[in-house]
């Protein structure tokens, strides 16, 4: 059976190409797209009567089921088509700890929450879980976590993710696989490792970091849509030559590597004392920083810090839910920016942002700039919108954020029917999309040419089963976490651990 050709005219296509250095606003604009984009531009009924001419059969017209479609079908949907969001970090394993551990430190917070959690349901050896929730569940409570976070992915229209898959997670890459290739997102999945100042029994050696990483690229290597890359915890848990051999894997094979980078005080000052060097210094000291590293965070930042990134073309990830929720402070993003410092914006988990709503991370980043500078000029509503799509597609080198023929077709449709967001005219749909979106407007998602969600529904996963399984998962872990909590007793450094 041929796949069928999706299609939709919106009153708004916003494609992120630019005229005189202003985001185009194309009125009645359409797209056409199987897992590459074929057109996307202007509607007319010429153009509507070539496509239904071409593809009349095989045409999926977004929102309206109609077999053997006619000119009449292509109807105009009230939204807004933009790119699919591209989210630049996030912890997949946090889809359960929302409203857990909250006003606490980060250090508290990993220790109540995140810590415990992910050692509770491990099992005695890499890739088994505890049988005590495997029992209860049915699955695998690793698996129950990660669908849950597609979930929350795609129902705010993140079609591309990176997941930093630290902690006990780095033995359970396979359960976020299929999760992945079920929910049919693309993920780039950051395989976690620590050789130092960690809980002593997820302690790697170099080789066993290196050949986890080869293992999973053997099994995975070959998937399009979920690509594994290295994922050290962060600098303080990674000694240099563990952090040597993994950039030196990421770069032989022309991979991203990804890292908590300088998130809370507490760990620069630790690297101040035993090395006289912020994180970022040390870093670049031992070859690390290049335009393939990817820092998650990088709040404390010196001016020094700012001329080794922008000298290495190191990025940054910018988490502004995380970093106000846990008062780890807020990175110099405007600085950055104006060193070229390639910066996008991003939620972090679910457990320390609390969803995975883009707009919302992205609309505080630039609130934050506008409020600190005192300059409302700063960071506008068309430059927040490329840092959630365009900026991110091209930090990770993914053919899209941007739509254009032969992208990707990743898009979504943005709802220009709630009360939230109007009115809107031509003059003010970005502007709307950014400031008075609440996130619940995301009507339709198309990754890789498939419908994910239409009409608000999910099309592909079975949202009922997650949502009870979560639910399952979340009342044994609040109900055992004393009991159980044996595993989590030891080890975990609390006093100088930013690790999520
Ligand atoms: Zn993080």
């Amino acid at each position: 059976m041929v796949d069928p050709v999706i299609f939709a005219r919106a009153r708004y296509l916003i494609p992120m190409t630019e005229t005189d250095g202003k985001l185009d606003r194309i009125e009645d604009g359409y797209i056409l797209t199987s897992s590459q984009i074929i057109e996307v531009g202007k509607y007319s009924e010429d153009k509507g009567r070539a496509i239904i001419q071409k593809h009349g059969n095989h045409l999926h017209i977004l929102g309206n089921e109609t077999q053997n479609p006619s000119i009449l079908d292509l109807k105009q949907i009230n939204g807004a088509i933009i790119p699919g969001f591209v989210k630049g970090h996030g912890h997949d394993h946090e889809s359960v700890l929302i409203g857990v551990a909250r006003d606490v430190p980060l250090t508290t917070w990993l220790d109540e929450a995140v810590n415990i959690f992910t050692g509770l349901l491990h099992g005695d050896k890499e890739g088994s879980a505890n049988p005590y929730f495997l029992q209860l569940l049915g699955k695998s409570p690793y698996f129950v976590a990660y669908r849950k976070a597609r979930l929350d992915d795609v129902s705010f229209g993140i079609t591309t993710a990176v997941t930093h898959h630290c902690n006990y997670n780095k033995y359970h890459v396979k359960e976020l696989v299929e999760a992945n290739e079920e929910a049919g997102t693309r993920l780039f999945i950051g395989v976690g490792s620590q050789d130092r100042n960690y809980d002593s029994r997820i302690l790697d050696s170099v080789e066993e970091a290196i050949e986890r990483l080869n293992r999973y690229e053997k099994e995975f290597g070959h998937l399009t849509r979920t690509i594994i890359i290295p994922g050290p915890d962060q600098l303080f848990s990674n000694g240099p030559e563990l952090l040597i051999a993994l950039k030196k894997w990421a770069t032989d094979r022309n991979k991203i590597i990804h890292i908590h980078s300088s998130e809370e005080p507490a760990t620069t000052a630790w690297f101040v004392e035993k090395y006289g060097m912020t994180p970022i210094q040390y870093a670049d000291s031992i070859g690390f920083l290049d335009n393939k590293t990817l820092l998650a965070h990088q709040v404390n930042t010196t001016k020094e810090d700012l001329e080794i990134l922008s000298s290495t073309g190191a990025m940054v990830v910018h988490n502004s839910l995380a970093n106000t929720i846990l008062g780890s402070g807020m990175p110099p993003i405007v600085e950055m920016l104006q060193k070229g410092i390639p910066v996008c914006f991003s939620t972090d988990g679910s457990g320390s942002a609390d969803n995975q709503n883009m707009i919302a991370a992205a609309r505080l980043a630039s609130q934050y700039q506008k409020a600190y500078h005192k300059n409302a000029t700063l960071l506008n509503s068309e430059e927040v919108l490329k840092r959630v799509t365009i900026h991110p597609a091209n930090m990770l080198r993914v053919n899209a954020g941007i739509l254009e023929n032969g992208r990707n077709g990743d898009f979504i449709v943005f709802d220009l029917n709630k009360p939230q967001v109007i009115p809107t005219r031509t003059e003010t749909v970005i502007e709307n999309m950014i400031w008075a979106s609440t996130g619940g407007e995301i009507k339709h998602v198309i990754a890789d040419g498939k419908v994910l969600v239409e009409n608000y529904k999910f099309k592909v996963v079975d949202f009922e089963e997650i949502l009870l399984d979560i639910q399952k998962l979340a009342l044994i872990f609040e109900k055992h976490k004393t009991s159980l909590k044996i595993r989590s007793e030891t080890g975990v450094r609390s006093q100088d651990s930013s690790d999520s």
